[in-house]
């Protein structure tokens, strides 16, 4: 299905403005019962017909617990296009058969994935957002304010008007938030590699977590360049899909932290070979996580078995990307809540762990369809 969620408020970044957001969800059966759910939120429409038309054929009447066998018959109906709205659709596909085997199983997902080394992780505040108005920026420290108040320590901000508007907001942010918050930029690619190293050189001294796709997501050139000259860590990989799209940018060594989103990148069976890549190369893969509860909880899972890697102030990777906005999806499917010392609970239930009412979801369904065997 195709869902829409209107926001009470725009919400921008460098490059536009949002109203609403819709994602592909999929609910896969057996016939004894039980479900999986799986999740896209990029590109729902074209996810939805590649599911539903190529992809559930080769699935259809196999054994769900069979994730790699699965993986590989959906992997063969894709012959051009490994790296864009194909990859997606297997991505959608591949999160519920996890969730369904670790269901069947009676296992969570990080079981399958080799067993969690945590339950619990430090989440950061996926915010603030532009607002429309003279000032994108004005909102921003009162917002911060809250997520310090609700126990955040790492926030991250939407930016890229220009370096000079950029530093002016994270100067105001360090003196509100004190020198041990972490602070993290997402430039959402708005940016050329001159003015990102621009903004680079303005962030210097500023303790900055890191500095997020400031240039066009696939621009290895671009990347690699920026890689030897910048100060900041630099961040990306959220607009990646497919295991080789990772290995480009982490071979030679590019990203100092690689996000990929577990409903675009190729599900759990591609993210697992990316975290695999970055510790090989001691580069910390965490999740890029927006959308529904469904790519929420499934990012938790993956949390539970990434590797550890220190930061300063007493934080360290892996960190859960948690998104603060309201809306009314949010009010009627609530994630797990944010603790006063930071960090969010991974739950030990099967699958992903997440008790989905499908009713919850039925005033936000704008296209449904079911197949059967
Ligand atoms: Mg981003």
């Amino acid at each position: 299905m195709i869902i829409r969620c209107r926001l009470p408020e725009a919400i921008g970044n460098s490059r536009q403005f949002h109203e609403e957001w819709t994602a592909f969800l999929i609910q896969l059966e057996t016939d004894g019962g039980l479900f999986g759910w799986g999740e896209n939120t990029f590109l729902p429409h074209a996810v939805s017909a590649h599911v539903r038309h190529r992809l559930l054929p080769a699935l259809m009447g196999k054994d769900p617990t069979a994730v790699l066998p699965l993986f590989r018959a959906m992997e063969r109906t894709v012959g051009y296009d490994r790296r864009g709205a194909a990859m997606m659709a297997i991505s959608a596909a591949d999160m519920a058969i996890w969730d369904l085997a670790g269901r069947a199983l009676g296992v969570p997902v990080a079981t399958l994935l080799g067993g969690a080394v945590r339950d619990r992780v430090t989440a950061y505040a996926s915010g603030p957002f532009m607002r429309r108005g003279p000032d994108p920026y004005a909102r921003y420290e009162a917002e911060v304010s809250d997520y310090l108040k609700a126990g955040f320590r790492a926030f991250k901000i939407r930016a890229g008007i220009d370096p000079a508007a950029d530093e002016a907001i994270i100067r105001r942010l360090r003196d509100l938030a004190g020198p041990d918050i972490a602070i993290a930029l997402d430039i959402n690619q708005g940016y050329l590699v001159r003015t990102a190293l621009e903004l680079d050189e303005r962030l210097r001294g500023l303790g900055v977590l890191w500095i997020e796709e400031p240039i066009q997501p696939d621009d290895i050139a671009g990347y690699r360049f920026l890689a030897g000259k910048m100060h900041a860590p630099l961040a990306g990989g959220e607009a990646l899909a497919g295991l080789k799209a990772f290995a480009d940018f982490l071979s030679p060594r590019t990203f100092d932290i690689v996000q990929p989103d577990l409903s675009i990148c190729g599900g759990f069976t591609v993210a697992r070979a990316i975290a695999a890549l970055g510790e090989a190369n001691d580069v910390p893969v965490i999740s890029h996580t927006f959308g529904t509860p469904i790519n929420f909880f499934a990012s938790l899972q993956l949390a539970a078995v990434l590797p550890e890697h220190r930061l300063t102030a007493g934080l360290g990777y892996p960190l859960l990307e948690y998104d603060v906005g309201e809306n009314a999806m949010r009010q009627r499917l609530p994630i797990t809540p944010v603790s006063a010392d930071g960090t969010v609970a991974i739950p030990d239930r099967p699958g992903i762990g997440f008790e989905v009412d499908r009713a919850a979801f039925e005033p936000f369904i704008v296209e449904h369809w079911e197949e059967h065997l």
